[in-house]
């Protein structure tokens, strides 16, 4: 069952529906928003005029373009690729590039019109947007991933720039298509334009803490949300679905403030190992020897894997769903609930259906979205920028500690935010009005854009 909106606001969505057909996840985000902002309207009803609810649904500019790429083999492919260059009121578009088969506009869109309240939530001078393919990279070559990131970049990079729009990676792009796809972009520019994109290699403009960016700040985060109610994550039961790169430095964090993560899961399986997840063998499996998560159980002795199991139906105390879009729904949300998880916060883009959200609010868990939570990775791309803008390296030390003071700081707004605006404890809308209202503020201080 969706939850109505507001008069003012079903027409909108409507029509959002009406112009972009077939993109289901697209519809998701922005219902999920909107959901949110009936009292901002009644407070601030000057947006409504300006009609900058309608302007942010829809794209400042969509690209759609070929990737032609030949296999080892010799035999040609055709991939398609995007870029949804969603909002810029704030910064040039800032947002990953996606490499998974499942990829199709509405995916992109839904990425791209999340990524305008998360960016806007860091309080750093960066728009949204987001890319990727319908390429999958499993099972390719290194020259077949090279040639495909070289084909892509042969078109994307004349929609680029350091102050134009700034990619990064995401599910299926890590340090080494950011590396094909920056050198690429250096070669027909002619360039060496470290900003244009972020999660680079730290010997060729990158910044350190920026790979474990997004799973440590939706770790800080969980702490905050926990501190907000006199609890720690000491000694608590975590599971993290996903074993990629915001899995691996969540399980990270998590196991460095006293926390046991006991469980962690790819598309083919899960873990469970009850004695605490050896993370040393992950990262090899995963980072260095690009194997499915079902070897950790073939190394480590008792752990369990379950091929096509359900994560969810682990007990713990809390759930970090770090995989992808909609891995948790309502009848997950409500085993989870039973079992004792008082706790979840999204590692992930938009992990839990609606209905799974409404289980965990009407439960009064403690529930961090993806907005808000995973925040930490773009605003480490922000520092990032910002390193290389003035040629410099922070240490690992000091980029921390900016993250977790963003970490803090978006917390603390949105907390507040959700108090200002009668849903204390609410994080969704503390987390959507106070991006919305920054992009809002900005977009009407500019004119009709
Ligand atoms: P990776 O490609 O590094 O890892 C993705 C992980 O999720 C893999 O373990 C993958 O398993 C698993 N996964 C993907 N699809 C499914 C599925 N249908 N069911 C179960 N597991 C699945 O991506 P990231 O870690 O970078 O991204 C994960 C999520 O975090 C995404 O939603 C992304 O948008 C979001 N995010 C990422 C940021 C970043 O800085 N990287 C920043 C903010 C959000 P398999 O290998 O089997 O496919």
């Amino acid at each position: 069952m969706t939850v109505r909106l507001d008069e003012k606001l079903e027409p909108i969505y409507q029509d959002v529906l009406r112009r972009n057909p077939g993109e289901n996840e697209f519809h998701q985000a922005v219902h999920e928003v909107l959901e949110t902002l009936g009292p901002v309207l009644v407070k601030y009803p000057e947006l409504a005029e300006h009609k900058v609810i309608q302007r942010i649904c829809e794209p400042e500019r969509q690209i759609i373009f070929r990737v032609p790429w030949q296999d080892d083999q010799g035999e040609i492919h055709i991939n398609r690729a995007f870029r949804v260059e969603f909002n810029s009121a704030l910064g040039p578009y800032k947002g990953g590039m996606r490499f998974h088969p499942s990829v199709y506009l509405g995916i992109i869109k839904f990425l791209g019109f999340e990524q305008i309240f998360k960016n806007a939530l860091t309080d750093l001078p960066i728009g949204g947007g987001k890319g990727g393919s319908d390429f999958d990279p499993k099972g390719k070559s290194d020259d077949e991933i090279m040639r495909f990131c070289q084909s892509l970049m042969t078109e994307l990079y004349r929609h680029l720039g350091e102050y134009t729009d700034v990619p990064a990676g995401d599910i299926g792009v890590g340090q080494r298509e950011v590396g094909y796809l920056f050198g690429q972009y250096k070669r027909i520019t002619n360039r060496y334009e470290s900003g244009v994109f972020t999660g680079k290699g730290l010997d060729w403009g990158g910044s350190r803490a920026r790979k474990e960016a997004t799973g440590y700040g939706t770790v800080f985060f969980v702490q905050e949300m926990l501190k907000a109610r006199k609890e720690s994550l000491e000694g608590k039961t975590c599971i993290v679905s996903g074993s990629g790169n915001v899995a691996i430095y969540a399980i990270e964090k998590a196991e460095q403030l006293g926390a046991k993560v006991i469980a962690c899961s790819d598309s083919s399986g899960i873990i469970v190992d009850e004695k605490g997840i050896d993370l040393k063998l992950v990262k090899r499996i995963k980072e260095v020897e690009r194997r499915r998560i079902s070897a950790y159980a073939e190394e480590r002795k008792g752990a369990k894997y379950v091929e096509d199991g359900n994560i969810w139906g682990v007990p713990c105390d809390v759930a970090l769903p770090c995989a992808t879009q909609n891995e948790l729904n309502g009848k997950d949300a409500k085993k989870l609930v039973e079992q004792g998880c008082t706790t979840v916060a999204e590692g992930a883009n938009m992990p839990c259906t609606p209905e799974a959200i409404r289980v965990f609010q009407d439960a009064s868990i403690a529930y961090g979205p993806g907005k808000a939570a995973n925040a930490g990775g773009v605003a480490t791309s922000a520092l990032e920028m910002q390193q290389n803008a003035s040629r410099d390296f922070w240490t690992f030390q000091y980029t921390e500690k900016r993250l977790e003071e963003i970490m803090v700081n978006i917390h603390r707004n949105c907390y507040e935010t959700a108090d200002e605006f009668g849903a204390p404890g609410n994080y969704v809308v503390g987390a959507n009005i106070t991006g919305f209202l920054k992009v809002s503020k900005a977009m009407v201080a500019m004119g009709l854009i």
